[in-house]
């Protein structure tokens, strides 16, 4: 279990004081001009050596998506921008740090900023996040009045503003660009890559979109050493990292964990074990509702990180938003319901998503009644797979993977619906 010690977010529950002088006292703001002081390279060599992987879902190393910013100016601004859209469902770790721990979060954003020459940074919010919102404001309110943001900000000689854009709830503009085109003023809708943010982000700027756990744990790596955040978990999935648990444990929670921690360990110290025993866990969605569930029995060893979850259980770490499901879960209806925000949230740019999520919907209605044939099953999943990988953005695959995980472990489940409501028994079929 994480020591105390360790931890980055001191104040995730809220329980002490949330503002400047607050985090202050917790070691925030704590030498910010050194750090600064250490120049470019070094701070992205640091954030190299710590092994950092993105937390917003993809998990690319946070230090090499940094050095692919121009090192010089070709005249052009460079803008950090921080994807703070938190939409998939399950996940709800970012939401904890601005309105809870919200310096960790600006202070990352003026030395991520200056190790990549950006003198601005947006914060692109949810629109649903309306009390994060006002805390991250009042916190950066508080922050420019401590001379720590604007011109020459923490005595850094770095001139550095930060501005909050709030959304308007679309979850497609968690797509970092269309995050971009939001933030521009435009719909949110993805562009086509490349041009990638690095060359050409926002207002055709050189922009790196970074998640908020990934920029918050910024200048406690920079204070406490690359060694350090490496030393916990296994090779290549280093570091600490916030995950919440939600659905059928005893207490659903985000707590801050040290990566490829196990499954059964996360639950029984901070869930209060899993509602009804472990003999009743059924499924867990283990990254947030884009990555494919994984059967009950699997899990419970399951080593909580990318590499585990995506070799060994064909799933992901994504968020690390973990959502239990006991056997009390129609499993069928529970990913036609993932099926139907997927549908909903395609901005319908391009046909295999647009047509593809609507018709992957309709099937797995009727296969939440059982009114279909048993051969549908495999057409579906050949759809899952003509979606995969043909679209423009991410949001493809994000409605794809739910139902091939349900096919590769509950296809049992499927195919006794449908024998049962064509006059069958559950026994006649397994014989
Ligand atoms: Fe839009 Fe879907 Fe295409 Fe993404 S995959 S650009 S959400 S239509």
């Amino acid at each position: 279990m994480l020591q105390d010690k360790d931890r980055i977010f001191t104040n995730i529950y809220g329980m002490h004081d949330r503002s400047l002088a607050g985090a202050k006292q917790r070691g925030h703001w704590d030498g910010t001009k050194d750090l600064i002081g250490l120049g470019r390279d070094k701070i992205v060599e640091i954030m190299k050596a710590s092994g950092l992987r993105g937390r917003g879902g993809a998990g690319f190393p946070t230090g090499l998506k940094w050095s692919f910013m121009p090192k010089e100016s070709d005249g052009r601004p460079a803008y950090l921008v921080v994807n703070a859209d938190e939409s998939e469902p399950g996940t709800c770790k970012d939401r904890e740090i601005m309105r809870n721990d919200p310096h960790t979060l600006i202070e990352g954003c003026l030395i991520a900023s200056f190790a990549m020459n950006a003198n601005a940074c947006y914060i692109y919010i949810r629109g649903e996040y309306i009390r994060e919102r006002e805390a991250l404001q009042a916190a950066i309110d508080e922050a420019y009045e401590d001379g720590l943001l604007g011109k020459d900000a923490a005595k850094s000689g770095w001139d550095f503003d930060l501005y909050l854009a709030h959304g308007a709830g679309a979850y497609i503009c968690g797509e970092e660009t269309a995050l971009l085109e939001s933030l521009e003023g435009r719909k949110g809708m993805p562009r086509m890559k490349p041009p990638f943010p690095a060359g050409a982000g926002l207002y055709g700027c050189p922009t790196t979109v970074n998640n908020v756990e990934s920029i918050a744990v910024v200048p406690t790596i920079l204070r406490r050493g690359a060694e350090w955040f490496a030393g916990f978990g296994r090779p290549n999935n280093a570091g600490t990292k916030l995950f919440a648990i939600s659905g059928h444990v005893n207490q659903p929670c985000v707590v801050e964990e040290a990566m490829s921690i196990s499954f059964e360990e996360l639950i029984e110290t901070h869930c209060g074990g899993i509602r009804g025993g472990w003999d009743n866990l059924k499924a867990v969605i283990p990254g947030g509702s884009s990555v494919p569930c994984v059967r009950g029995e699997n899990m419970r060893d399951a080593i909580m990180d990318f590499d585990y979850l995506r070799n060994d259980l064909q799933s992901g770490l994504g968020t690390a938003a973990v959502i239990v499901m006991d056997n009390s879960t129609d499993m069928i209806k529970a990913i036609w319901r993932l099926a139907a925000f997927y549908k909903h949230e395609s901005c319908g740019q391009c046909t295999p998503c647009r047509e593809g999520t609507g018709w992957m919907m309709r099937v797995m209605e009727r296969l939440v009644k059982g009114e279909a044939q048993v051969e549908e099953i495999d057409m579906l999943f050949d759809v899952t797979k003509q979606v995969e990988g043909h679209t423009i953005c991410a949001l493809g695959d994000a409605a794809a993977w739910p139902i091939q995980g349900l096919i590769r472990n509950f296809r049992d489940e499927i195919e006794d619906r449908i024998r049962v409501k064509r006059g069958g028994t559950v026994e006649i079929a397994a014989e």
